[in-house]
């Protein structure tokens, strides 16, 4: 959707709610106390009411919305803009495109956002051959200002660090393509998974939760990767040097390459808590690239459908 499509959809406060509405009764409403999923729709009080137990639910009760008191169009404004642009948008810069007096309302909404994204790709496996490498994002370290319960500060403080991300990718043989020119394999899906360390325990650990059973998988000589042997069909280490790695794994490198570019761009430095959602949105958008414009469509159909009492919610922070 470009801007001038997405203003005449949505020109105000109340054509945001008719939409939100419309998707909540498309995927269903289902009652929090008694699970079913009949209900009335109080037009006045803006509520459906279970024809059960006569339990009410507020329009954003049990989405992506829920305890938020931003506007619906500041929410789909933001969907807009991360789904519609190639890179993304920065919380202060949306702050900026918004209009609004702070910055924290905001910044949550955006981590949401991500979080959304992410718990959504959790869903998937990736299959077929898949490349396996380790990459480093710098990131900063602002635990010590989060004790105050406020969202990071605009420009991160704190000391600087590398996130260690495992980063798959996955492809299939490109028979189409010559072997002497460019890539022998198609790109298709990507994961990236933040990992406290590359002990082989968890990268047997997350290669189990991220990847199908029946897949090859393809990583250098690693110690650690040895672990994977039992958890995938087949596994094949190669002895690399950093000049042929790019050869071997080559998608695997353009994601890292592709990703700290946009995370750079974007953001600058990304915080060490949070850097899973940026890699999350990351990840999302470039898995639903030939999505075109159904892809707002489809992020505010997770953003009503997706249990955020299964994910961890980030912050107390009441916006
Ligand atoms: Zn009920």
């Amino acid at each position: 959707m470009n801007l001038i499509k997405f203003i005449e959809s949505f020109p105000d406060e109340s054509s945001c709610r008719i939409k939100f509405k419309e998707f909540r009764d498309e995927q269903g409403v289902i009652c929090r106390k008694c699970g079913s999923k009949d209900h009335y729709w109080l037009q006045t009080i803006e509520k459906y009411e279970c024809k059960q137990c006569k339990t009410r639910t507020s329009l954003r009760s049990g989405t992506v919305m829920q305890e938020s008191k931003l506007p619906f169009r500041h929410w789909f404004i933001a969907i807009h803009l991360l789904t519609g642009t190639k890179k993304s948008f920065s919380a202060l810069e949306l702050q900026r495109q918004i209009g609004h007096k702070y910055y924290e309302p905001i910044w949550y909404m955006v981590q949401k956002l991500r979080l959304t994204m992410g718990s959504r790709d959790s869903k998937y496996k990736l299959e077929k051959i898949v490349e396996l490498d380790e990459g480093f994002f710098e990131s900063v370290d602002t635990e010590k200002d989060e004790d105050k319960k406020s969202a990071p500060k605009k420009r991160g403080r704190g000391s600087q660090k590398q996130t260690t991300v495992m980063v798959m990718a996955s492809t299939v043989h490109d028979f189409s393509r010559s072997k002497k020119y460019g890539k022998p394999t198609k790109f298709r899906f990507v994961k990236m998974i933040v990992v406290n360390n590359l002990k082989g325990h968890t990268v047997g650990e997350k290669v189990s939760e991220n990847i199908t059973y029946d897949s090859v998988v393809k990583t250098d000589n690693y110690s650690s990767y040895s672990k994977i042997r039992d958890k995938v069909w087949c596994h094949i280490p190669q002895k690399l040097s950093p000049k042929e790695a790019g050869k071997v794994l080559p998608w695997v490198h353009t994601m890292i390459a592709n990703a700290k570019r946009t995370l750079l761009g974007v953001h600058h430095m990304i915080s060490t808590k949070y850097a899973q959602n940026y890699l999350d949105e990351f990840c999302y958008k470039v898995n639903r690239r030939y999505f075109g414009e159904q892809l707002f469509d489809r992020l505010l159909i997770a953003c009503v459908t997706t249990n955020y009492e299964n994910i961890i919610i980030i912050t107390n922070l009441a916006v």
